[in-house]
């Protein structure tokens, strides 16, 4: 489904409200909604 041919790297999502992390998009469990950080980077 993915256009990007690098799929190793574990993409990471953040949530806008409180800053919480996911792998995977959707609804942060706070309500506020997951922006797509991309690949984990050394943060
Ligand atoms: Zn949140």
């Amino acid at each position: 489904m993915r256009p990007e041919t690098e799929t190793d790297a574990q993409e990471l999502y953040e949530c806008f409200e409180c800053g919480a992390r996911a792998e995977s998009g959707g609804t942060c469990e706070c309500g506020g909604e997951l922006r797509h950080l991309g690949r984990s980077r050394d943060l």
